[in-house]
């Protein structure tokens, strides 16, 4: 899949988070020579490790999303969001597959997997089986459309590896509790690829946010 991450627009900066919490005492912040001076730094560093968390709830990050099916169905677990995905049902999709790049095995058990890399045969001969598994399914695919089946109808036999897009609004509070668990080693390689894409639009919009949560292991307020 040629998918990406793309921030459409963001409404985001360190400073919104300080105000957010100064309001409560009836006090306002402002950058100086343009940067955050450095008691809201620290207030930013404070709100993280006390989990006040709703200071990072007033701001927007609005992303636009290519990725297969199967990382979207996890990334639309996130509920604290807004999506809004292309649909199958009045466009044809194209034909844009998951290949991994590397293929790996997966031993032990839930909560304890360990993923150890094929060698390039094996890992050759499964991108082998998945390529026929999507040519065949593609063929039924537009077999259907060209005898006139709704595509509502025929998108039922394409696979989750085939790529979708879609919108995603979603607050700074949110996107951390996204990043800490789609980052972690625990995910999956596939969707922490873009999650890792994710967190470096948030670190350029939000550098004190982002410094802050990192100094917290990754722990979302
Ligand atoms: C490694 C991994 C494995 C997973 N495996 C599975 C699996 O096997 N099966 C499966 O079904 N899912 C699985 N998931 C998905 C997981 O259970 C969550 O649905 C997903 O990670 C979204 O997390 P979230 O609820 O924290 O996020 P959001 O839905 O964005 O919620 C953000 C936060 O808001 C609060 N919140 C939101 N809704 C509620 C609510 N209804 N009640 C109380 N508080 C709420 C919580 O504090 C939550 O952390 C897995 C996720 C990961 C990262």
């Amino acid at each position: 899949v040629e998918g990406f991450v793309r921030l459409d627009a963001a409404l985001a900066n360190d400073l919104d988070v300080v105000n957010a919490a100064r309001v409560s005492l009836g006090n306002r912040s402002e950058l100086e020579d343009g940067v955050l001076a450095q008691r809201d730094v620290g207030l930013i560093g404070f709100l993280m490790r006390n989990r006040h968390g709703t200071p990072f709830e007033h701001n927007l990050f609005r992303f636009h999303i290519s990725c297969p099916i199967f990382v979207a169905r996890e990334w639309m677990r996130h509920r604290i969001g807004s999506f809004n995905e292309m649909s199958a049902r009045y466009t044809k999709l194209e034909p844009n597959f998951f290949i991994p790049d590397s293929v790996y095995t997966q031993v032990g058990k839930p909560g304890s997997y360990s993923f150890e890399p094929m060698d390039e045969y094996d890992a050759g001969w499964a991108q082998q089986i998945m390529l026929g598994a999507y040519e065949a399914a593609w063929d039924a695919y537009e077999a259907m459309l060209d005898a006139g089946i709704a595509k509502e109808l025929a998108r039922a036999v394409l696979p989750v590896g085939i790529a979708t897009e879609f919108y995603w609004s979603v607050n700074a509070r949110s996107l951390m509790n996204f990043l800490s668990l789609r980052c972690a080693a625990t995910a999956q390689a596939a969707i922490r690829q873009y999650a890792l894409q994710v967190r470096d639009h948030f670190e350029a919009q939000m550098p004190h946010t982002y410094a802050a949560w990192i100094d917290n292991d990754m722990v979302a307020p």
